[in-house]
Order: C-alpha cells, then structure tokens, then sequence
C-alpha cells in the first residue's frame, strides 16, 4: 500500500454508514478515510461475513488507474486470473475463432475479448476490504485517534427515516442511529434504494434485458485449456467456461431471449437454490458441447449464483441524504464488463465532491450525481446494442452463424466479427474525470 499524503478539506469529519461490502462498500471506505482519517465510517453487510461469491470480473479503463491512486492495482494485479484469450467453439468443442487480450493500457488493438485485469469476484471484494482496513490502521499508527472504520457482519437496515440534515436508521438488532450520510452500495436490489426513494421509483429503475444467467465453479479436467471458450447453443441458449490457470472451471450459462423462458425465470429466481439447479438443468441438459458435464458439476457446487440481467437507471442518485453507489445507483450489467469500474469512479467522485464541498454535504451529493453522468452515458451504453444484437436461435441459423464467423476470422475482418456476435467491446475513447486537488486521492498518480 502506497502512503500518500493526506488532506482534509471537509472540515467537519462525517458520521457515514455505507451499507453492502461488496466492491463499492469497502473501497469507497478506503478513499473516504484518504480525504479525511477523522470520519467515521460503518460499513454493514447483510451476510456473516464477506460474499466472496462470483466469477471473474474486469477492472478497465479509468478503473486502472483510480485503483493505482488507491494504491491496491499491485494487489489486484497478483490475484488476476491468467486467462489466455477467448474462442469460439462449436458443439464438438472445435475453435471457431480465437480473441486475444485487451491490454488496458494500449488504446487500439485487434480482436480481444480477454481483458487484462480479470480478477475473481471474490479475490477483488477482499482487496478493497483489506486496503480499508489496512488504510485505517495506517492512519491509526500515525497517531490519528479520532474517527474510525468499523465492518458490521450479519447486519441490515429495518427502517430509515430523514429530517434535513441527517438519516435515522433502525437496524435488524433493533439499535437506532444518526448518521450524516448513508451510502447504498448493496447492489443491483438494492433494499436502501426502495425505502429511500419509494417502490414506484424502484420499480421502475430496474431495466430488464431479457436474459437471464448462472454462473457456477466446476472441478477442472485436462482439456479445459487457459483460453475461456463460448459456445453459442440452439434455442437461444449460451454456454461460456473460463479456466484460466486456476484449478476449477467457472461456468457460464445463458438464457437469451426468448419470451417464454424470460417469464419462468422471473419466478424461479426467487426459489430454492435447488429448484433454480433444476430449472437450469432441464434447459440446459439437450444443449450440447460438455453441457452434460457442466449440468452435472453443477448438482455439486457451492458458489452458484443465477440473476435476471439488467440494467439500473436512476434519475437522481441521492434523495436527501442517502446516495446510490455502484450496482444499486447505475448497476450496468455484466454484459458491459464495467460493473466494478462504474463503483470504483463513482467511488472516487463521491469522495472528491465530499472533500471539494467540506461542509456542504448536500452540494456534494448533487455535485456526485452530475458528475457520474458522462461515465454512466458512456460505460451503460451495451456493446453491440442489447435490443439489436443479433443471436442465432435455431440449429441451422447457428451452423451459418458459425461458418461466416470462421470465414470472416479468417479473412481477419475483426469489426464485423465482433459486431455479427454482438461482442464489440467498449470503445477506447478516453474520458476525462475530475481532477481534484487533494494528493490523498492519487490524482497524480492517474493516467
Ligand atoms: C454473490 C455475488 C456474485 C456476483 N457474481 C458476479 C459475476 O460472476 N459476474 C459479474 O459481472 N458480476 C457479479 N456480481 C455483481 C458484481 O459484484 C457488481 O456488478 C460489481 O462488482 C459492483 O459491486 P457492488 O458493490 O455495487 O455490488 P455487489 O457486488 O452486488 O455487492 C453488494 C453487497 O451488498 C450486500 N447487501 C445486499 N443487500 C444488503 C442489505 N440489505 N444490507 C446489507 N448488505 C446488503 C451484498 O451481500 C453484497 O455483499 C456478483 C454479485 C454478488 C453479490
């Protein structure tokens, strides 16, 4: 961990509770205490203890170096999965098409998929719990004594009430507090987010995609070879495994469009982990390649987790003195890769507006909201248009699919490539970020 200097622009230390040590929970923590070591700051979580579950997840573009200026990108970089690229099989498991890696760095390249920092789920919520932790220590060993960082496991929100300046929140064991400031960052249903701003607005920023999708860790055998490989089945179904140099096999499922399925899904997300097993498998038995052996790793395996994919669109990200961030603000989907990017600038903003606008909390919760504009417009946007994509549903229109993908691999016209299987990856334009003036924020360590 880097120890950069400290500043402390917002003069009045803030009482924050930020709910969910996902990814945004525990690294918005760790740049808080930056700007300011005398805040106090809870972070709670609704599980007895951290949720390493999930596959792998990217960190890009201005993801990279706000994480340099966190000073945990060496410790993202050690736990990187080594994935060697990416292919496309067909149902014999023959490679269709082969996609390299996407050096974050390196603004054109040619058809990559892989991405240079691909982290599992797990390994990347540990290191931004562990850089909170080990920045509270480090302010504490400086001889800092006011303030303090503090993780409630096991823990929820029952009601949250607002008078002008602060939030009054009952907790699951019954204790009321005050805060100054509480963060939503429990992910895309987000609970905080419905009592904060009512079940209609609720509702309605939840954007459906039509797809819905498994992932699950299966034991790895000897053919699962580095390069993660996607397999496109009849029936609108998708198949992707990732191995990288790991010792199990992550597998992807996917259900995509189809009007029927997407309305049995909607129900059977919500049942028995064994029920959600079943459905899965009853769909996915028929559709060939290794699916057999995948549905049969999957009777066994402990992490599996299945969502419905969309998008959240929110008006405002803050009603009074709660603020949205990461998933439960502006959850982009994992079609977008940009999950975990999205928490760490929204992260960064918050904390650069809080120390911008010292006392004027309000000011800096409207001035987060503006500022996450231009990198929502941009990182929201699906690559390839999720309503247009084109996805080949039956037998015959995949055996087609399959053949102008090869020849156009072969005649290496990438673009095209990219945009038949509806996979273009984000554009590299860059996009500017506030610069804030506190060094403690690692501007001058940013790209
Ligand atoms: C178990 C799990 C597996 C995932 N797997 C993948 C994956 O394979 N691929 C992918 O692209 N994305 C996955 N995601 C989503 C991905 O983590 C996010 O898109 C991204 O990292 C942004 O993180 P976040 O912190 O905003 O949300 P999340 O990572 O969803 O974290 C939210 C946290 O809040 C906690 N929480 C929820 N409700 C409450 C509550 N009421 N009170 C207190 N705490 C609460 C959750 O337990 C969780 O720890 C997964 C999320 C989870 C929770």
């Amino acid at each position: 961990m880097s120890t950069l200097p400290q500043s402390c622009k917002a003069k009045t230390p803030l009482n924050v509770l930020i709910i969910g040590a996902g990814c945004a929970g525990p690294a918005l923590a760790l740049l808080l205490q930056r700007v300011n070591p005398k805040h106090t700051i809870t972070v709670i979580e609704r599980f007895p203890s951290l949720r390493t579950g999930g596959q792998q997840l990217d960190l890009k573009a201005q993801g990279v170096p706000i994480a340099r200026g966190m000073g945990i990108l060496g410790d993202l970089k050690a736990a990187c999965v080594h994935e060697t690229g990416m292919k496309l099989v067909d149902k014999n498991g023959k490679s269709l098409i082969q996609f390299g890696i996407n050096d974050s760095s390196t603004p054109k390249q040619g058809l990559a998929l892989t991405n240079e920092y691909e982290i599992m789920r797990g390994d990347m919520v540990k290191v931004f719990y562990d850089g909170s932790i080990m920045e509270r220590e480090r302010i504490e060993r400086g001889g800092e004594t006011e303030g303090g960082l503090t993780y409630k496991f096991n823990t929820t929100v029952t009601r949250l009430d607002q008078s002008d300046s602060r939030a009054e929140v009952t907790f699951s064991d019954g204790q009321k507090k005050h805060y100054d400031l509480v963060v939503a960052a429990d992910g895309q249903n987000s609970r905080t987010r419905r009592m904060a701003f009512g079940d209609e607005t609720n509702a309605k920023c939840f954007r459906s995609l039509g797809v819905h999708a498994a992932y699950f860790e299966i034991p790895r055998i000897e053919s699962d070879h580095s390069d993660a490989r996607i397999f496109f089945a009849p029936c609108s179904r998708m198949v992707m495994t990732r191995t990288g140099n790991r010792s199990t096999t992550q597998v992807y499922l996917f259900i995509m469009k189809d009007k029927e399925r997407h309305e049995r899904m909607k129900g059977v997300h919500k049942q028995s982990l064994e029920k959600q097993k079943e459905a899965w498998t009853e769909i996915f038995q028929d559709a060939g390649w290794e699916c057999k052996r995948f549905m049969e790793g999957m009777k066994t395996t402990e992490d599996f987790y299945a969502h419905e994919i969309g998008q959240v669109h929110m008006p405002q990200l803050h009603s009074g003195r709660v603020v949205l961030l990461g998933d439960a603000g502006y959850c982009p989907s994992p079609f977008t890769g940009m999950g975990t990017t999205l928490s760490l600038i929204g992260s960064y903003i918050l904390t650069g507006e809080i120390a911008k606008h010292g006392d004027d909390v309000d000011a800096a919760l409207q001035a987060y909201h503006e500022g996450m504009q231009a990198p929502l417009q941009k990182y929201q946007r699906i690559a390839g248009g999720a309503e247009t994509s084109f996805y080949p549903s039956s037998e015959f229109g995949i055996k087609i699919t399959n053949n102008v993908l090869w020849i156009l691999s072969s005649l290496k016209v990438d673009k095209l490539i990219m945009w038949v299987g509806g996979l273009l990856p984000e554009s590299k334009d860059e996009l500017a970020l506030p610069i804030y003036p506190e060094p403690s924020l690692g501007n001058e360590t940013r790209d």
